[in-house]
């Protein structure tokens, strides 16, 4: 299998160290959750096809945020299948150019300090990191919304990583989907654990830590990161840790 599930119904597709995530519903629908890099196009659609699933099922695709390895795929799902696109309304702009975001340090400087992340981004250009095109005619999402998509997603605002980021609560499944907001492997720098992200990517890394309050509040069993391995120690433990680390 291409993917694996990590909640009831929930499953990761995980390649060049980037998370989507396919929540599925009885009814036979799916949620994509981020499009992760356009070199996950063609293994989007055979890992559908494995869980017995159309490119018609797909109910909609929800951005965690606009960054380029999250945005990947979702202009060819948009137009190719119709799928309609979520994002918070402050990254829409972001979503359209998805290299123009703001970071609060030199990233050209990071490979040097962290030799580790290197071969991360390595993989991610190889998966097409450079070739992201951007989307428009997004649907908007508020804090605290629930979608009537597979899953039921409610809309967790915790901008910081970027200013429209948001995470996903499947309360039904017990389970938070955290974007880059926390994740457990942070691609630029190659660390792993609960952390936010590095401010090689990080547009303000002092909201973001505010934002690790608005998880907390999820009391979620499972974590799912947009990079890094499940946390299935729960919400709580996985922003202590982040807090422990903190800004960097
Ligand atoms: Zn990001
Ligand atoms: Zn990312």
């Amino acid at each position: 299998m291409l993917t694996t599930e990590v909640a009831d119904r929930v499953h990761r597709l995980e390649r060049a160290y980037v998370n989507c995530y396919v929540v599925a519903d009885d009814d036979g629908r799916v949620l994509l959750v981020d499009a992760g890099l356009p070199g996950m196009w063609p293994l989007m659609g055979f890992a559908l096809r494995e869980l017995g699933h159309r490119p018609e099922d797909v109910a909609g695709l929800v951005l965690t945020h606009a960054h380029f390895d999250h945005v990947g795929f979702a202009a060819r799902l948009q137009e190719r299948v119709g799928v309609d696109v979520w994002a918070h309304e402050a990254d829409h702009w972001l979503a359209a150019h998805p290299y123009r975001y703001a970071h609060e340090n030199l990233r050209a400087a990071y490979p040097f300090r962290h030799p580790a992340s290197l071969r991360i981004l390595a993989a991610m250009a190889r998966a097409g990191a450079l070739k992201v095109r951007g989307v428009r005619d997004l649907r908007p999402l508020e804090d605290g919304e629930v979608l009537e998509l597979p899953g039921r997603p409610r809309i967790v605002f915790t901008p910081g990583h970027t200013y429209g980021h948001v995470a996903l609560h499947l309360p039904e499944r017990d389970a938070v989907l955290t974007g880059d907001a926390l994740v457990t492997l942070d691609p630029y720098t190659g660390l792993d654990g609960p952390q936010i992200i590095a401010g090689a990517a990080t547009a303000d890394s002092e909201l973001a830590m505010h934002s690790l309050d608005r998880l907390v509040e999820t009391g979620a069993d499972l974590v799912l990161p947009g990079h890094g391995e499940p946390w299935t120690g729960g919400v709580v433990a996985a922003v202590t840790e982040a807090r422990a680390i903190g800004a960097h």
